[in-house]
């Protein structure tokens, strides 16, 4: 059932590094829950695994002097959901992490794993663009920061390098003080469902105008997206006609296409509206509310 060549797991993250070096062709696992289904559908079939599984270089989230954000690769769904640093600052991303999968699934899959399996749909990806997040990304005497926003290059494509390991996902902190916002996952089901189409957004307001928007979204495209165009027709506007325009001018930028999930048609209209709950939601937060429009 599983055609699993050979199995290894890397005792540190220099080793990990050294033997990815030797043979580049390694695959890494690290909660497995993506790796393990491509093993099964044959996609994967007679490879070499590496784990990383539980190395602590790779672990926990970190505050440093400057207060930039550091969220190490094997930070579980559960735990990114339950964090008092990503609760605080990073609000959307809890949401984003909450909403992935069931309770299994939340314990075994990390943050490293939903961005490098390149998902068009990853939960975590529409807030990690919104946040501007930097992926640190290492190889034997290499290492280089990428933004994620240059990440994608199409459906389960990644710039990652073969021999490159995903190390840490920074947020600094001008990226996140000021913002309120939050993540809109629309399933089909409340539970155990990926995305039919994701919305993060971001808003950054002073004189109840728009000093700054973020909007990212899942399933919008061939990658996980930001939105450009609407940020910058939202840009300046009142909150309140900011709140009018933000769901046309969705429905003009992205390209959804049609799946056996959903149709096209029916992205465009759930992102429109989805957008616009979570422009009122952050609009909300601005004005001391506690409205929550996330899914689950
Ligand atoms: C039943 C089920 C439900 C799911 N529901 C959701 C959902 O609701 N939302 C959602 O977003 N996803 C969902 N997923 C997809 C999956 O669980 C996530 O993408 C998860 O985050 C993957 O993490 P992992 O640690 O299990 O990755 P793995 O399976 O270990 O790895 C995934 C890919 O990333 C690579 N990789 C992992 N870590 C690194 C690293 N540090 N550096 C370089 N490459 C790395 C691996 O080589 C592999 O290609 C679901 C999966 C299943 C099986």
């Amino acid at each position: 059932m599983y055609d699993i060549e050979e199995y290894a797991a890397a005792a540190s993250l220099a080793d990990a590094l050294n033997r990815l070096a030797a043979r580049p062709e390694l695959k890494i696992i690290a909660g497995g829950s993506d790796a393990l289904l491509k093993i099964r559908d044959g996609k994967w079939a007679g490879c070499a695994l590496l784990s990383i599984h539980g190395l602590p270089e790779l672990q926990g989230v970190a505050m440093d002097e400057k207060g930039d954000i550091e969220i190490r690769p094997l930070t579980t769904f559960g735990q990114a959901a339950e964090d008092t640093l990503i609760c605080r600052h990073l609000p959307l991303l809890a949401q984003g992490a909450a909403s992935a999968g069931g309770p299994q699934l939340r314990r075994m899959g990390t943050i490293g794993g939903n961005i490098c399996n390149g998902a068009p749909s990853a939960d975590t990806a529409p807030a990690l663009l919104c946040l501007n997040a930097v992926l640190d990304l290492r190889s034997a005497g290499k290492s280089r920061l990428l933004p994620l926003n240059e990440f994608y290059l199409g459906p389960g494509k990644t710039a990652l390098e073969a021999g490159e390991l995903l190390c840490g996902v920074r947020i600094a902190k001008e990226d996140y003080q000021g913002y309120h916002g939050c993540y809109y996952k629309y399933s089909q089901r409340r539970a155990m469902d990926i995305a039919n189409i994701s919305c993060a957004l971001w808003l950054k307001s002073i004189d109840n105008a728009v000093a700054d928007i973020r909007l990212a979204m899942g399933v919008a495209a061939p990658t996980p997206i930001r939105l450009p165009q609407t940020e910058r027709a939202l840009q300046g506007l009142p909150l309140e006609q900011g709140q009018k325009r933000i769901a046309n001018l969705v429905r003009q930028e992205i390209q959804p296409r049609d799946s056996w999930r959903a149709s096209r048609e029916f992205r465009l209209q759930i992102a429109g509206e989805i957008a616009a709950r979570c422009f009122a939601a952050a609009c909300d937060k601005i004005q001391g509310g506690k409205a929550d429009v996330s899914n689950r």
